[in-house]
């Protein structure tokens, strides 16, 4: 049985956030088995908190956003990807500002300084959310997909019309030294010349070379070049982690996304959500190969189940 799992040491950051470019600290908390992620604006009155959960989600354009009608944060996708990837149940994130920094707009320091804190394992067990029969979720050529697995695991592809980019394909077992060494160094990326654009809708105003990868016409903008030669695609992979966790436990599945961004796994989590026990249920323990067996035959060809 795994337990939960929490920070053993605060640790605190401060930094500038990627689309609003304001100055922000914030301030990573232990916290009791059962709490969940949980954020707290410390710069308003009463000092309001919100849960990471898919409830309390107000907005998916461009980044994930939660909130309620008085207050939000933005921005959490990367913060929310370190958590899933180092497996953390339990933490209040205390944050002076709407949006989480973005650091060097991947999830690494995040993975570092959680790293460096420690790591406590708790008392309670840790509840699964396993799925148990394929649902998928479309928009155009974007899809997201999920099936069921005995473990963590995700496929993604892109396909960008830009000679830096082009077709991309990334796919890994989702473990804790996976996240760290092959997905969490990825960093958000952006097209030069979009950045007018962003800049009139009120995005992108805190990025550059500094926390994002910028592509100009034919190459890549920032000194140093890549992380990976594929990293693109690797950030995509820690977004939908990011995303997926507020699910509000672990996924056990294999998600396939193609083209996908925010919106469409929010819209997808909410699918899976709302299909209840028809596609998953809750578990504490590994499955059985034999149960894995038994869903594998159930699956007939056209058992694409709820496909949309
Ligand atoms: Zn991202």
């Amino acid at each position: 049985m795994r337990l939960q799992r929490t920070l053993k040491n605060p640790v605190s950051v401060q930094g500038i956030g990627l689309h609003s470019g304001n100055k922000v600290s914030m301030k990573v908390n232990p916290a009791k088995p059962g709490t969940g992620l949980l954020f707290r604006r410390t710069d308003l009155p009463g000092r309001p908190e919100v849960g990471a959960t898919l409830h309390n989600v107000i907005s998916c354009s461009h980044a994930t956003t939660i909130g309620t009608q008085h207050f939000h944060i933005s921005t959490i996708e990367h913060l929310m990807a370190a958590f899933a990837g180092l497996g953390i149940d339990n933490a209040t994130i205390e944050i002076d500002g709407p949006e989480v920094p973005a650091m060097d707009g991947s999830a690494a320091i995040f993975v570092f300084l959680f790293q460096d804190a420690g790591i406590q394992v708790q008392g309670s067990p840790r509840r699964f959310m396993e799925v148990i029969r394929p649902l998928s979720i479309g928009d155009g050529d974007k899809k997201v997909t999920f099936l069921p697995h005995s473990s963590f695991h995700i496929e993604f592809s892109i396909d960008f019309p830009h000679p830096v980019i082009k077709a991309q394909r990334f796919k890994a077992e989702i473990t804790e030294k996976t996240f760290a060494k092959r997905i969490a160094r990825a960093r958000t990326f952006g097209f030069l010349k979009e950045v007018e654009m962003l800049h009139k809708n009120g995005l992108a105003l805190g990025a550059s070379l500094e926390n994002a990868v910028v592509i100009g016409e034919d190459s890549v903008l920032n000194q140093d070049g890549l992380r990976f030669s594929d990293e693109f695609v690797r950030h995509k992979v820690l977004d939908i982690i990011g995303d997926l966790y507020l699910l509000g436990a672990p996924l056990r599945a294999k998600v396939i996304a193609r083209k996908s961004g925010h919106a469409l796994h929010c819209r997808a989590i909410k699918r899976l959500m709302e299909a209840g026990s028809y596609a998953w249920r809750y578990a504490d323990s590994p499955i059985e190969a034999a149960t894995i067996s038994r869903w594998h035959r159930e699956l007939t060809p056209a058992g694409a189940g709820a496909a949309v």
